[in-house]
């Protein structure tokens, strides 16, 4: 779906145009049509996701033309500040809607100047606000839109009173919109007082590269490694499967055992002739494969649209082909599936990819499934290995790499 169908103004689309985006992010798809239709909402939803475009644009739209400050967004740091105002600027470019931002540790001069030029969104941390407002730089008198950003982190740097008394200072007719990564008891709270009838919106999946992918490990003994592959193929809803092996005879004889299986299978690799592989790509790619096993040098690069999973037989070698690998999923921002199968003897290259990546990978057991030796969960115990769940699916939220931001 195209941003055009949310509802946003021609100036404000212009704008999504010139900064490239070309389709909403899931929380921007859920959240910019309840702002337009001026509902409060909590969002759930972390950094990486888009999320500062799905209350910008929105909020861009209902302001309209230039006027008095009618929206006022509160974040924990200045960094935050000073990037929720470039998204503004950005996403307002074609407007003629002014943004300020003001935050502390700075002089204030010439954020009163900029105050009495007036604008039209206001991006504050707290204690600043409020020092401004006492000292008569600014009135909240006029705002319509409240936006309360991050506020698990202003928790955290025990914001949450200052945050109290901006809230109070605002009009009570106004929108209110709240977004935290985690909504513990104290935030709930300021919610209930500070939210009307608030919709809920949750959204997990960051927007990160490679961050759409939910990549898991599945320890096994190599003799039932493909056992277990098709168990997880049975269990697993997937429109289409990239499987990686390391090797060529590897590859051939997973396919072999595939169509044995009744699986739709295409095999990629360089001992195949230029016509197999256009051929198994081609095939691939139109659906006439659901399966597609390759080695490495054949699947670097290509794009397949829709890939839903990706299954790593072997473990990779190399941790960059592991995201090579895996980046074959989750692209254009879809949510894909990275399976891992990984043996006891495969564990120093199981250790190089964390490394690589800088995060622990969940260790996830099938359950029901009829494991022959349980050592592969227990020897490096990282948090996920005793986990019993049944599909990585329902693990959703585990991200790729260090908390990044932008
Ligand atoms: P945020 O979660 O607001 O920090 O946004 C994370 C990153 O995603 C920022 O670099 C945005 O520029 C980018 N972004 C936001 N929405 C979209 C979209 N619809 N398409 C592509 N990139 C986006």
């Amino acid at each position: 779906m195209a941003f055009k169908a949310l509802g946003l103004s021609e100036v404000v689309l212009r704008g999504v145009a010139a900064v490239g985006y070309s389709e909403p992010t899931p929380v921007q798809l859920r959240a910019i049509p309840l702002i337009l239709a001026g509902r409060d909402v909590i969002g759930s939803a972390q950094t990486g996701t888009g999320k500062t475009a799905a209350f910008a644009l929105p909020v861009l739209t209902k302001l309209g033309l230039h006027g008095k400050c009618r929206c006022v967004v509160l974040t924990p740091t200045r960094e935050l500040a000073a990037q929720v105002e470039t998204a503004f600027r950005d996403y307002g470019r074609f407007t003629d809607l002014r943004t300020t931002v003001i935050y502390g540790g700075v002089g204030y001069g010439q954020q009163r100047i900029d105050l009495k030029a007036g604008m039209d969104i206001l991006i504050a941390t707290p204690g600043r606000l409020l020092d401004l407002m006492e000292q008569g730089d600014v009135r909240l008198n006029d705002v319509q839109v409240l936006i309360l950003d991050e506020v698990d982190r202003m928790l955290d740097m025990g914001f949450l009173p200052q945050v109290r008394r901006v809230v109070e200072k605002c009009p009570k007719e106004r929108q209110t919109l709240l977004f935290s990564a985690t909504i513990p008891g104290e935030i709930e709270r300021l919610a209930g007082w500070a939210l009307r009838n608030p919709e809920q919106i949750s959204v997990g999946e960051r927007r990160l590269p490679a961050a759409t992918v939910t990549h898991a490990f599945y320890p096994v003994a190599a003799t039932q490694k493909f056992q277990l592959l098709i168990t997880l193929l049975e269990r697993t809803k997937f429109d289409s499967i990239l499987i990686f092996s390391r090797t060529k005879h590897g590859a051939d004889k997973i396919a072999t055992r595939l169509k044995q299986a009744n699986h739709s299978v295409a095999v990629l690799h360089s001992n195949r002739t230029q016509r197999e592989r256009i051929e198994a790509l081609e095939g691939f790619k139109s659906g006439k494969y659901e399966i597609m096993v390759a080695t490495d040098i054949a699947a670097r690069g290509i794009d397949v649209e829709g890939v839903t999973h990706v299954i790593n037989y072997d473990v990779p070698q190399h941790p960059e082909d592991y995201v090579h690998r895996i980046g074959r999923t989750g692209r254009a921002q879809k949510v894909g599936d990275a399976f891992t199968l990984t043996t006891t003897e495969e564990a120093e290259h199981v250790n190089a990819i964390e490394r690589f990546i800088g995060a622990k990978i969940p260790r996830l057991q099938l359950e029901n499934f009829n494991y022959t030796a349980t050592a592969a969960f227990h020897e490096d115990a990282g948090a996920g290995a005793r986990r019993n769940v049944t599909m990585a699916r329902t693990s959703k939220g585990y991200s790729f790499g260090p908390r990044r931001r932008r």
